[in-house]
């Protein structure tokens, strides 16, 4: 066999373990959604609608020349925070039971408000990875053709794709009831914004100058800037 074709073969193992994994772990919490509730449902269906709308972006972007990266140890602990709280812990949980002992419950209307709130969630996710397009990456990084994208979206807010994180990982409690499984990626989502938008906003300063401050002026950080 040549050489290309083991390698090819030795790294598919692991992505096709992982794919089996995934697909087991969903049809599990497909399952048990009686044990788990419906809100358990409706953030399953929004996670892989989630999954849907940034896989193209992210298989885009492989090609990207990088030419900045901040990959310190804090960004790496904030990525794998955001990673367990938002995909492994729930989905475990949901296929599994595993954290059943840290369950509280909430009232009907909770879930629904968690239900509701996935509308505007997917939206700004949707229109943020749409208008940042090949500038998008999931860690800090400046490409080469880079280009600073203060259109659509992101004319009126600078951080529309956290303001939808925010949405997602404030009502995850909320349709996941379990301190664990649900509620963790709050103070987890909460380290990122407050350590990474700094260093984030810092090194767009650093490639973009004067146009990065103008811009600034024109867009508000989480919320849109009210016209003068
Ligand atoms: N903070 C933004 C983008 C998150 S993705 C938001 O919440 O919508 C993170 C990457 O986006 C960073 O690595 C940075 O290179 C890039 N980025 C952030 N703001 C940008 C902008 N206005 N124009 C171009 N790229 C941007």
């Amino acid at each position: 066999m040549p050489a290309h074709s083991r390698r090819s073969m030795m790294t598919s193992l692991p992505a096709l373990a992982t794919m089996v994994l995934g697909v087991a772990l969903l049809v599990l919490t497909i399952l048990r959604w009686r044990e788990n509730g419906w809100g358990a449902l409706v953030w399953l269906a929004v996670f892989l609608a989630m999954c849907a709308i940034r896989t193209p972006h992210s298989l885009r972007n492989r090609a990207n020349t990088v030419v900045e990266a901040r990959k310190g140890a804090t960004e790496i602990a904030l990525l794998a925070a955001m990673f367990m709280t938002m995909m492994v812990l729930p989905l475990l949980h949901l296929a599994t039971g595993v954290f059943a002992f840290a369950a509280y419950a909430l009232p009907d209307w909770a879930v629904w408000l968690g239900a509701l709130a996935q509308i505007p969630f997917l939206w700004l996710f949707w229109r943020s990875h749409t208008d940042l397009g090949r500038n998008w990456s999931p860690g800090l990084e400046v490409r080469s053709d880079h280009e600073l994208v203060t259109n659509g979206i992101y004319a009126r807010i600078r951080h529309p794709m956290y303001a939808a994180i925010w949405i997602s990982a404030l009502v995850q409690p909320l349709l996941i009831q379990n301190w664990i499984a649900g509620f963790l990626v709050v103070p987890a989502f909460a380290a990122m914004w407050f350590l990474r938008v700094p260093n984030e906003e810092a090194m767009m300063r650093a490639r973009f100058g004067e146009a990065w401050d103008s811009y600034c002026t024109r867009a508000g950080r989480l919320l849109p800037k009210q016209a003068s």
